[in-house]
């Protein structure tokens, strides 16, 4: 958590100095996101959700949102884009404390959410510069054909790399490009040891809200970064010490003492009280062993990896495998075997009502899930980054009626 915190921080000091040292910024999302390539061309990538999310932990966002709202973006909007549009308008002023820089490029990704596309739209109203868009196609029957690998490597030859030519001056350098995917793949193999460590009874690690520690820098600037491979080299060592030592996850009142409910969570966390919502699950002893947020930027834990040896390939497979590009059988059949694997005692859906890309068909999965597995599953509903949608009592309410259910079932 530490380490983290400090190479965020640093990264946002290094897009505070950019302007002055002459660096170009391309803003770009999580999922597909081709940070291997950006920075081939010594290009900082910004992270508009990762700006919207710390925005919520510093307890920023209500005033975003607001603002956003004020120039008439609806209540049902993302709450992502709107805490973004409001930081905008009141001076880009990021998480941290220093201005963010303007963007050199807008370089959309769009992998699975439709919201990506007329969050960028709002972006290019705003920003002089250029916009290079890859279009990644939906998986929607669970497979990535040839033909949608050879269509994405396509528009990144003749879309992607002369954009990122223009604007960084420099020519696409496809050795420099395998080296940082060598890079990230060591990365992927620390990451998914990590996440797999929850197997473990008791389970080392929270797989979501410690989870959210270990996906920051693979899923943000990292990937493919000598600082990134040297993080998940030293998150491995300490993980395989807590297996070694048979000690639960760390969590904010320190080490969890006694493991009760194995967990599977569907949905990403709420930011604005990240850990009051941590707290209702560890002070009852309840672990998340494996989650479906940490996949949003890739979904290693099933074998991808970033492969040097064909780079746009890979980059191809890389943005068509991430969690909200797959369509909802998949999603269904990854959360099952979580379940099955992890030796979990149930499930819990975090709804978010402003995520399309995550709610659509949670109800659904909810009762395929129960069906398949027998095993009960839990509802609750916050925000990402909207304070007003985080009603404790009521979250602390269905959380702890669910566990008392879990145990019903146990004694049976
Ligand atoms: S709708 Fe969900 S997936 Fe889409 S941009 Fe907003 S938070 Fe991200």
């Amino acid at each position: 958590m530490e380490l983290q915190k400090e190479m965020i921080a640093e990264h946002y000091e290094a897009l505070a100095r950019a302007p002055r040292e002459g660096r170009k910024t391309a803003y770009t999302f999580v999922p597909g996101n081709l940070t291997e390539l950006i920075r081939m061309f010594d290009i900082l990538p910004v992270l508009p959700e990762i700006n919207a999310l710390q925005s919520g932990m510093r307890r920023l966002s209500g005033d975003y949102i607001a603002e956003a709202e004020k120039h008439g973006h609806s209540e049902d909007v993302c709450t992502y884009v709107k805490c973004d549009i409001g930081m905008l308008k009141k001076g880009n002023i990021g998480p941290t404390g220093t201005r963010l820089p303007e963007p050199d490029l807008l370089l959309l990704s769009y992998t699975g959410c439709f919201t990506f596309m007329k969050w960028f739209e709002l972006l290019r109203q705003e920003y002089d510069c250029p916009v290079a868009m890859l279009h990644v196609p939906y998986q929607a029957d669970g497979i990535i054909h040839d033909h949608h690998r050879d269509y994405v490597v396509e528009q990144l030859r003749s879309e992607i790399i002369p954009k990122l030519e223009q604007v960084s001056g420099r020519k696409y350098d496809e050795d420099l490009l395998k080296a940082r995917l060598e890079e990230s793949a060591r990365s992927e193999d620390d990451l998914v040891h990590v996440l797999e460590s929850a197997k473990n009874v008791p389970s080392p690690i929270d797989s979501y809200f410690g989870g959210v520690y270990y996906i920051g820098p693979i899923f943000s600037a990292f990937r493919g970064t000598p600082e990134g491979s040297e993080y998940y080299r030293a998150l491995r060592a300490e993980v395989d010490a807590r297996v070694k030592a048979g000690l639960g996850p760390v969590t904010p009142d320190g080490t969890m003492k006694e493991e009760r409910y194995r967990l599977v969570v569907e949905g990403p966390p709420n930011w604005t009280s990240f850990r009051e919502f941590w707290k209702m699950f560890y002070d009852e002893g309840a672990v998340v062993v494996a989650s479906s947020y940490t996949k949003v930027g890739g979904l290693y834990d099933r074998g991808f990896r970033h492969d040097p040896s064909r780079p746009l390939e890979t980059l191809a497979d890389y943005c068509m495998g991430c969690y909200t590009n797959l369509g909802l059988p998949s999603r269904v059949d990854l959360l099952e075997s979580y379940m099955r694997e992890y030796k979990a005692d149930g499930f819990v859906i975090n709804s978010v009502k402003s995520c399309n890309s995550f709610s659509a068909g949670q109800l659904l999965m909810l009762r395929q899930l129960e069906e398949r597995t027998g095993l009960p599953g839990g509802f609750i509903e916050s925000d990402l980054v909207d304070p007003r949608y985080f009603s404790a009592a009521n979250i602390k309410n269905r959380l702890e009626s669910y566990f008392q259910m879990l145990d019903q079932k146990r004694s049976a």
